[in-house]
């Protein structure tokens, strides 16, 4: 796992130790020196992580951090704070400010390489999200992701594994007015308990009497139910070599269980943060593919996805000589309906003939909103013949009963008209069939309207 780091310390000399250690991990280094430098290279989107020195000259690492997260081409960058182990404060300030997590100076070691890989890890899960989501930014939902970004983890659901009693009172103490917590003393019954919880968060000890933790860790990243679950590690002081094995394993995080009540809090809030974060960008990512297939007014397909999938069902149907036909639909004086009932109404009305629609076709025929009160049906393995019956049915089914509107007050009187056509000859395409189709409409809006017209071709 290559990423980008990108150390921010006004002291050449901190800055040189922690590129050291983190190129012998192979992560790519980037260094500032201050705090606005740190915010021009984030802004060039020039690294994956950063990690920031708070007592700096000039813009402290707080203020930093706050111009980070507040910029929404910067937010997503996760910060992770360097601060004095003789502060506690200002670990929860800059929590505060918006930093993912933090480490105390002298640094060790396996608190940096853990921390920086968890973070990274995540972010490339999201960079990768955020990628298919880039339709999502034309439509408005960055806004929503960024608020996403600034949830503060509240109301979160943690499952607790552990045995110890005094561990679990020093946990519940930190965590409940926060958290919901529940507490599983046995291991072997966490999984399933975790898989049937929806959690947000896994806190899963490392030391049982006769239980590897680690085990656990393994089963719960394989689950399926499990797998974007996060789990922070739960250990004592000295454990390195299984820490970091529980961390490959894909644990996020660990905590000392000698940690203080505010890291306690901090570690665990971080997670359900990404955790919902994440969750709202997949919820987006397909929030937009459907967007991109279907009408938000009718839930038709809509005109794009129509144009991409009738040449395949027309050449399928050539290839197979089977019939296939076309419908095109419009609803007659529409225009007035609007002009009447006014706008709303017109669109309840849009709303209640695709439900009709819908209800007079099978699953198999492909029925999409073409423009404003057009519509286009298409029917594999349907002659003519055939056609003009199920066209006959849909437009009684409309022409016979009212449609209700304002809220069931009253009826409305609707018709359409439709022109119909099928496929002919194996060099026939969809272009040629919708312009005949719409030939068709046009007599049968010639004609008197409230009528079905089969092309003659
Ligand atoms: P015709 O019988 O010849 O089809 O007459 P018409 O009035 O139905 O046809 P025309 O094409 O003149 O008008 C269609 C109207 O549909 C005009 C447009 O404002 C309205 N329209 C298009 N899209 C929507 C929509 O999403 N909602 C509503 N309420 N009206 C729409
Ligand atoms: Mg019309
Ligand atoms: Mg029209």
């Amino acid at each position: 796992m290559s990423a980008r780091v990108l150390v921010v310390d006004d002291n050449a000399a901190n800055l040189k130790l922690l590129e050291v250690r983190l190129s012998a991990e192979y992560f790519e280094v980037i260094t500032a020196s201050s705090g606005i430098e740190a915010l021009e290279i984030c802004e060039r989107s020039q690294c994956d992580i950063v990690l920031l020195d708070v007592m700096m000259p000039g813009m402290d690492g707080f203020e930093v951090a706050r111009r980070l997260k507040s910029n929404p081409s910067t937010h997503h960058i996760p910060i992770i704070m360097v601060t004095a182990l003789d502060q506690p404060a200002d670990r929860v300030r800059g929590l505060e400010a918006g930093a993912d997590d933090f480490l105390t100076k002298p640094v060790n070691d396996i608190a940096l390489i853990a921390r920086v890989r968890a973070l990274v890890r995540l972010k490339m899960v999201t960079d990768e999200l955020r990628m298919r989501a880039v339709t999502s930014s034309e439509i408005g939902v960055t806004d929503h992701m960024f608020e996403a970004a600034q949830d503060s983890g509240v109301n979160a659901k943690v499952l607790l594994v552990e045995e110890r009693n005094s561990s679990i009172d020093r946990i519940q103490a930190a965590l409940a007015p926060h958290y919901a917590i529940e507490v599983e003393k046995n291991p072997q019954a966490a999984l399933l308990r975790a898989a049937e919880g929806d959690f947000d968060l896994l806190l899963i000890s490392l030391e049982f009497q006769n239980f590897d933790g680690l085990r656990l860790v393994g089963q719960v990243r394989s689950l399926e139910r499990t797998r974007h679950v996060p789990v922070l590690l739960l250990t004592d002081p000295g454990e390195e070599a299984r820490l970091l094995r529980g961390l490959d394993l894909g644990a996020n995080d660990y905590i000392l269980r000698t940690a203080d009540k505010n890291e306690m809090i901090a570690r665990a809030r971080s997670q359900v943060r990404r955790k919902r974060y994440t969750e709202r960008l997949r919820d987006t990512v397909q929030y937009s593919m459907e967007l991109a297939l279907t009408d938000p007014l009718t839930g038709l397909y809509n005109r794009r996805y129509m144009e991409t999938h009738v040449g395949t069902l027309v050449e399928r149907s050539a290839a197979r000589g089977k019939a296939l036909s076309l419908l095109i639909l419009d609803i007659d004086y529409f225009k007035s309906i609007n002009d009447n009932f006014g706008h709303d109404t017109g669109d309840d009305v849009l709303r209640e003939f695709a439900e009709r629609l819908k209800a007079s076709i099978r699953g198999i025929d492909l029925a999409c909103r073409f423009g404003g009160e057009e519509f286009v049906v298409v029917m594999p393995d349907t002659d003519i013949g055939v056609a003009t019956l199920v066209a006959e049915r849909i437009r009684r089914r409309i022409a016979g009963e009212p449609f209700p509107v304002e809220k069931g007050a009253r009826g409305i009187e609707v018709t359409i008209s439709i022109g119909i056509t099928d496929r002919v000859g194996p060099q026939d395409n969809a272009s040629q069939m919708l312009k005949r189709a719409d030939e068709a409409l046009y007599r049968a809006k010639r004609d008197g309207r409230n009528r079905v017209v089969a092309d003659a071709a």
